[in-house]
């Protein structure tokens, strides 16, 4: 499942002095955000799939009662919003025991599906067990187009699992990743929102990480398709009026300031692997050298405020210069770490989308590299991006992240 929802979200980080002084456990706040990816099996095979590529050699999924537990922990600590996320969350057959007592802790419950899988006797039953909220992901307007970037013939199926949402009283929540492939069909990705009824559609730009940094040649738009998709965007906002609230998340490449990541790693969010392995932000397992606990061997109170994961991102004495002098890292923590390591090779730099950064030349370069590949000769979307050897995300392909050659 994608979950761009966290990325780049700008939460409050309570307790937090301005400046940071987070590396001290008393100063630092619980995490209010908890992500539970309960499982890396996925039916589709998305080209952007934020899942790490060599997801085929984690360790054993946690067991619905370690899930619970893990759940009990973050609540007594103070987490209140859930989401469960996977890979595809419904291939697990405990989803609405999970909810079930994530409700009775008193958390409000997101599921984050791309609706395969659920069928009416499982929406019944997960409303029942309290689930507030769904958000489905569509690929594409279209048939073809979201077939081919899942590698699965779901449309028809997400569809219905639209009617299902509506039919049992959930608000319709859409989500759409865009990329150069599909950011063209914006005005139709919102025609076929309004018509399945909804009220809310983040059309999230794909963010590079996973499988989509590996396939992010094929995937950057150009900046001429981005200002078209941002005016069909607002022509539509214009006509609908409040009806329906569209979120556009920028693609972060085409900008001059970082996206404030997470609010700071060790901030607010706290995702858990479905191995166990805590992460402070999802694409956290890029980073070398960070020892990643796990809720197998610690409760979540030790991970969260005593664990050298946690702590090594907080505050400011990490920072390199640009960003230790600049006084907007109030605002941006310095951006995405992840992104700082995969374009820069190493994780304290500045994020590269910064024009402050001694790196910003890896960020336009990629850009002016879209640029050229939408001039070459024009061949219809889907056999185009098949000769251009995308890689979608499967188990018999999983992989170590090759970095080195995206470093150019
Ligand atoms: S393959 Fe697609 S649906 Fe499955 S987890 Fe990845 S992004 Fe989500
Ligand atoms: S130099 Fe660092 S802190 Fe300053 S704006 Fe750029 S990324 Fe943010």
């Amino acid at each position: 499942m994608n979950t761009s929802a966290p990325v780049g979200h700008a939460l409050d980080a309570p307790g937090v002095a301005p400046g940071g002084t987070r590396s001290r456990s008393h100063t630092v706040g619980p995490p209010l955000w908890l992500l539970l990816e309960l499982t890396y099996r996925c039916p589709l095979h998305c080209v952007f799939c934020y899942n790490p590529t060599d997801f085929a050699n984690t360790g054993p999924e946690l067991s619905t009662a370690d899930w619970i537990r893990v759940l009990r922990e973050a609540r007594a600590l103070g987490a209140v919003q859930l989401g469960l996320s996977g890979g595809e969350p419904l291939a697990r057959d405990d989803l609405e025991e999970i909810v079930a007592e994530a409700h009775t802790l008193g958390f409000y419950i997101n599921l984050i599906t791309s609706g395969i899988g659920m069928t009416e006797a499982r929406i019944k039953a997960l409303k029942a067990a309290g689930l507030d909220h769904i958000q489905l992901s569509f690929q594409d307007s279209t048939r073809e187009m979201n077939d081919f970037l899942s590698s699965t013939r779901t449309f028809e199926l997400k569809a219905k699992v639209a009617e299902l949402i509506r039919t049992h009283d959930y608000p319709m929540v859409l989500n759409v990743v865009l990329h150069r492939l599909n950011i063209d069909h914006v005005g139709e990705i919102l025609a076929m929102a309004e018509a399945l009824g909804a009220q809310y559609v983040e059309l999230a730009n794909t963010q590079y990480y996973g499988w989509a940094w590996l396939n992010r040649e094929q995937l950057l738009p150009t900046r001429a398709q981005l200002e078209r998709a941002e005016a069909a965007t607002r022509a539509f906002r214009e006509r609908v009026g409040a009806k329906m609230q569209i979120y556009f998340v920028v693609p972060d490449y085409f900008e001059t300031r970082p996206k404030a990541c997470m609010s700071g790693l060790g901030s607010v969010f706290l995702a858990v692997a479905p191995d166990g392995t805590a992460l402070p932000c999802h694409a956290a397992r890029t980073l070398p050298g960070l020892e990643l606990p796990n809720v197998r061997g610690a409760d979540v109170r030790a991970i969260w405020y005593d664990s050298p994961a946690f702590n090594r991102f907080r505050g400011d004495a990490w920072m390199k210069e640009p960003c230790r002098s600049c006084p907007e890292k109030v605002k941006d923590f310095g951006g995405c770490r992840c992104q700082a390591y995969l374009l820069t090779g190493d994780a304290d730099n500045a994020d590269p989308v910064c024009d402050l950064s001694p790196h910003h030349h890896l960020v336009t370069a990629a850009v002016a590299r879209a640029e050229r590949a939408a001039a070459a000769p024009a061949v219809a979307a889907p056999q185009s991006a098949r000769a251009q050897g995308l890689t979608f995300r499967d188990h018999r392909v999983s992989i170590p992240v090759v970095i080195e050659e995206k470093r150019t």
